[in-house]
């Protein structure tokens, strides 16, 4: 079977046709037509002889993906792709359109083992781990799609990102590389529920993107009642973790907070985590809180708090020096909002 040359890194793509290229910027041109230009076809790669670009069509593959299906959000325009895979299986990305900074929300697993009860991808048991070219091509091909360019990349579609932590740091290297999508650091963000070790990793690695930590509960009990499989790591162990990861990579934490009504929602809910946070010193400008109002999704019993509790919520954390953000749904009307993205 071809190898799609997106699940190579450059230097192994190199490795491969090293018997059939000799010249060094020959190699270059390929990688840049394949990143930096976004070509779908060898046929396009027109500073490459005819002959080339024959055995590379042979030998590769430029694509995997194909688009199932397209639905757009007549409130804020964006875009929600359902990708299926060569396997027959499917998954999800979002683009959100804002002009001169389009992002994409991409996928990293087919599935999400962590089950969160408030998300639908939770509800979706995990076929298996998207590969370093199937992360890729989302991006790709949404940028093809649009003719729109990205400019930010969040790893908060379906799965947890540190369960495929070799794929994604692959893929990290290539957002990050000035020769691929040079997309900014401080313009990807990858998300998760508190895998601490890899979270160190990630610190360790300093690719020094932002990290976004999915909190969502002050209280033990009803954090695993909103993410049943969180790694078993407490919430001292995660909040301890995301100020590792400010430390040595000086980029920004945000912590993730959905409020559920009635759940996690409560005046006492939101002392207790500024609380937390001074407790550990995280009352600081780089550290910033999302409150995400629940979105509704099939076969819950959640509800998504009033507009007032919300506020009240965020004015205290405010009045403890805290930044909040209240992220607005997007696409809601499309099921692309967040925790929305599911079968
Ligand atoms: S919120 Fe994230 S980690 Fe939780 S089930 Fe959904 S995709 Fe998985």
């Amino acid at each position: 079977m071809k190898k799609c040359i997106l699940d190579l890194t450059n230097s192994q793509f190199k490795t491969m046709v090293k018997s059939l290229i000799k010249q060094d910027y020959k190699i270059n041109q390929i990688i840049e037509w394949v990143y930096a230009k976004k070509t779908a076809s060898f046929e396009d790669f027109t500073n490459i002889s005819k002959e080339l670009r024959g055995e590379l069509d042979k030998r590769f593959l430029l694509r995997t993906l194909k688009i199932a299906k397209k639905e757009h959000s007549i409130i804020d325009g964006t875009i929600k792709y359902t990708f299926q895979t060569i396997d027959k299986k499917y998954f999800f990305a979002v683009f959100l359109l804002a002009k001169g900074k389009n992002s994409i929300c991409i996928s990293s697993q087919i599935g999400c083992p962590v089950a969160c009860s408030f998300c639908s991808s939770g509800k979706v048991k995990l076929a298996r781990n998207l590969s370093r070219g199937e992360i890729i091509e989302q991006i790709l091909q949404v940028e093809n799609d649009t003719k729109e360019k990205v400019s930010g990349v969040l790893f908060m579609g379906m799965g947890e990102p540190t369960l495929n932590f070799n794929s994604v740091t692959s893929v990290l290297n290539s957002l990050l590389s000035s020769k691929e999508f040079g997309i900014g650091k401080r313009h990807i963000t990858l998300s998760s529920v508190g895998n601490v070790p890899a979270i160190k990793k990630l610190a360790d690695d300093n690719f020094g993107i932002r990290l976004a930590l999915s909190l969502h509960a002050v209280d033990e009990n009803i954090r695993k009642k909103l993410i049943p499989n969180s790694f078993g790591f407490s919430i001292e162990d995660i909040l301890n973790a995301g100020k590792y990861y400010l430390k040595k990579t000086k980029s920004r934490l945000t912590i993730e907070y959905i409020l559920v009504k009635a759940i996690n929602d409560s005046v006492a809910d939101a002392h207790k985590l500024a609380r937390l946070l001074r407790q550990r010193n995280l009352l600081n400008p780089d550290v910033q809180i999302n409150l995400i109002p629940f979105n509704p999704v099939k076969d819950t019993q959640f509800k998504t708090p009033g507009q007032e509790s919300t506020q009240k919520f965020k004015n205290i954390l405010n009045l403890n020096g805290i930044t909040v953000n209240i992220r607005q749904a997007k696409g809601a009307d499309i099921g692309a909002a967040c925790g929305q993205l599911g079968y």
